[in-house]
């Protein structure tokens, strides 16, 4: 089989087979063919993954922070030598096209190793003056943390959990979903050839069942999840049992809002970027885009050409710019919504359609206008190459109704005005904005959501917050005043 790792899972520097665990196909979504096979990790797998975990975290802890930045930047060197091999298998995990492979999802990965493997030598505590005695705090470490994955960046969902909470200290088990196995596990096998020791870095395969019994774990201390919003409800609440530590990187159903004065041009590029890149399967999208009626007709003309001239095929083609869907579960709930949408009134500006190409679970960018708020296309995260054009009148009418929604991940606006493009971005319910821009998420800014999207943030210094905690060391420096 063309992507076949050498065994399912990767325990203490080494992969490791268990075959009493379900198998898993992994499926090539530009052809239905199965191009490795996993096995789900049995509880003796589980309890292998987090024994030798618990056992390295100490010693990890108790390293200088900047040695520990130095094994991470070596594994992110060795992520950027062999750029092009790892976006070739998370072209065939995902399905998504090369061109996207090659500059998004490894590359972020390796810039948040390389961020975080900085930022950690400067993690400090502070020191609280009391007159006589003093206080000083110590940011330590949580200690076991678990990583759970989505399969839209799996790679980089891995390495944006894997970065800080190594940096920092911590240990981590990281279970990929089921649907993309295979990233994870060149990770681990990049951190051991970095320099990582044993154990620190630990990937078990599984489906939600994985999941839960490492979630439920009493030595657990953190979980950190990115999927969708009822396996966060899950996940939060099984966390909740033993007070651990948690980031939530959820769904949404982010709006963009473009005003008259926007440049029509920019505005309609970043509407197909944050509706058509990875086929749609990019949590923060702004699958709602909020059109001003003035500039409706041109917007949706422009749109509707540049759309179809949107090239779809072989995604190991580096001239493809849309591939399949990652899965055919993902391609059936994508064509649902299309029909639903065309049944309770949107009209089909343009696409709508499967591509029979290779078996592969393409569908073509689509575009639906005269959306209204209440449509379940308006109301429900697709997550797949759909947009839904709204239209709107005024700048406080369109602010009500983006907010109107359950989800805040994420939110843009398009203006010429400044004064308005901070207001809108202020008064957004959303954990990012963007101004004039869509989609950018930089490791330097923290990401995350408010509402149902999420808790906590990846990323940034902000991060730091999530993957460790605050010890007071409280000194006293004089006698003691005992009254008895
Ligand atoms: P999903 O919720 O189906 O699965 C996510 C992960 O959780 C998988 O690894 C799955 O095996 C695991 N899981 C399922 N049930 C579990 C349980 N009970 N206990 C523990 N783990 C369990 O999500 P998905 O379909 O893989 O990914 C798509 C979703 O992820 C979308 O909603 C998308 O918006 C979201 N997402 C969010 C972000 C973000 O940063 N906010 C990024 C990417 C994707």
């Amino acid at each position: 089989m063309k992507a076949q790792p050498k065994a399912s899972h990767y325990i203490d520097g080494d992969y490791v087979e268990d075959r009493a665990g379900s198998k898993i196909d992994v499926i090539y979504p530009a052809t239905g063919g199965v191009i490795a096979q996993v096995h789900e990790a049995t509880p003796g797998i589980v309890e292998a993954a987090i024994a030798s975990a618990r056992r390295a975290q100490e010693d990890w802890a108790a390293l200088r922070p900047v040695e520990r930045g130095r094994i991470l930047s070596r594994a992110a060197h060795i992520i950027r030598e062999r750029g092009r091999e790892l976006a070739e298998l998370e072209t065939l995990d995902t399905g998504k096209p090369i061109q996207e492979t090659l500059v998004a999802d490894w590359p972020s990965g390796a810039e948040a190793i390389e961020y975080f493997a900085g930022l950690a030598p400067t993690v400090t505590g502070e020191t609280i003056p009391l007159g006589r005695d003093f206080v000083y705090t110590r940011r330590e470490p949580l200690g076991l943390c678990v990583g759970i994955g989505a399969w839209n960046y799996p790679s980089q969902i891995a390495c944006w959990k894997a970065a800080p909470a190594l940096a920092l200290g911590n240990a981590m088990v990281f279970k990929p979903s089921e649907v993309t196995p295979l990233g994870a596990l060149k990770l681990a096998e990049i951190l051991t050839e970095a320099g990582l020791p044993p154990g620190l870095f630990n990937v078990v395969q599984g489906r939600g069942g994985v999941g839960a019994r490492l979630v439920t774990d009493p030595r657990v201390a953190k979980v950190s999840l990115t999927g969708s919003v009822p396996t966060g409800q899950k996940v939060y609440a099984a966390a909740a049992e033993g007070i651990r530590h948690v980031t939530m990187e959820l769904g949404g159903k982010s709006p963009l809002i473009v005003f008259e004065d926007a440049s029509i041009e920019d505005a309609v590029g970043a509407a197909m970027l944050g509706n058509f890149y990875s086929a749609g399967q990019v949590c923060s999208n702004g699958t709602r885009v909020f059109v001003q009626r003035g500039i409706k007709h041109r917007f949706l003309d422009r749109l509707k050409a540049r759309a179809a001239a949107i090239r779809m095929g072989d995604p190991m083609d580096e001239a493809t710019q849309l591939g399949p869907l990652a899965s055919e579960a993902q391609l059936e709930k994508v064509m649902g919504y299309i029909a639903t949408a065309r049944s309770e009134g949107a009209r089909l500006v343009t696409g709508g359609g499967r591509r029979p190409m290779n078996s592969g679970f393409f569908v073509e960018p689509t575009v639906f206008a005269d959306v209204t708020d209440e449509m379940t296309i308006a109301r429900e995260e697709v997550f797949g190459p759909v947009m839904a054009v709204l239209d709107f009148d005024g700048e406080e009418e369109a602010v009500a109704r983006a907010n109107a929604t359950e989800f805040g991940l994420a939110g843009g606006v398009f203006t010429a005005d400044m004064a308005r493009a901070h207001r809108v971005a202020g008064a957004l319910q959303a954990g990012t904005t963007w101004i004039n821009a869509y989609n950018l998420t930089p490791v330097e800014a923290p990401f995350g959501g408010v509402k149902l999207s999420g808790v906590g943030r990846e990323n940034s210094r902000a991060a730091v917050e999530n993957y460790t905690q605050v010890k007071s060391v409280y000194v006293g420096m004089g006698p003691i005043e005992a009254p008895y």
